[in-house]
């Protein structure tokens, strides 16, 4: 299994394309931007890739995901409690971002808690993760965790925006991934990577 990572989109989200060397199928968990330089690059890889797997709802996650489907036919799958972040998108785009509005309008498809996603040899299980929004969903491949922006480096999501909150986020993150061993590594949404046994010990906000 190989990892690509690609910051990209208004607010340098963490794009991450997961391959199975053997098959060349490939999923891409977050789709933030439709930018032709991250296209060229997706195509240069040589991969099929099967499914587009959103860890949520917020513009700077998504806004890739018509281009992506246009060009490569991917469809983008989504937790059914986050459709309502996705229709917010035109919204929030000139306000948080400085942006024209766009309408988000290729996703249709849903994954909930305990789904597994296979792409070639590779088992992706969905773990719910609300509290930053409603939908919220972290991807897990074996000790690889894909926390979106539930979990980042020593720090946690916001849960500010509509949907958001505070002691949900919390419960999720200590219920459902400090309850993973120690020792897997995580890939947040923003932001450089970590690990459980690291976020259990030095995570000012979960430590309070
Ligand atoms: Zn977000």
């Amino acid at each position: 299994m190989e990892i690509k990572v690609f910051v990209e989109g208004p607010v340098d989200a963490n794009n991450y394309l997961i391959i199975d060397e053997k098959s060349k199928e490939a999923v891409l968990i977050d789709c933030s931007s439709g930018r032709q330089e991250f296209i060229n690059s997706i195509k240069n890889s040589g991969v099929n890739l099967k499914y587009i797997l959103l860890t949520h709802g917020h513009f700077d996650h998504i806004l890739g995901v018509d281009k992506f489907k246009e060009v490569f036919g991917t469809d983008a799958y989504i937790a059914k409690e986050d459709i309502e972040q996705v229709e917010l998108t035109p919204k929030f785009m000139p306000i948080l971002a400085g942006m024209e509005s766009v309408e988000i309008k290729s996703i249709h498809n849903y994954l909930k808690d305990g789904d597994i996603i296979k792409v070639g040899d590779i088992e992706i299980k969905a773990i719910a993760t609300p509290g930053h929004t409603p939908g919220g969903m972290s991807y897990l491949i074996g000790d690889k965790l894909f926390s979106g922006d539930t979990l980042f480096h020593r720090s946690i999501g916001r849960c500010d925006f509509p949907g958001g909150s505070l002691d949900t986020i919390i419960k999720s993150i200590k219920e459902k991934l400090f309850t993973l061993p120690d020792n897997t590594e995580v890939f947040p949404g923003h932001g450089e990577k970590t690990t459980i046994a690291y976020e259990k010990k030095y995570n000012e906000i979960l430590n309070l």
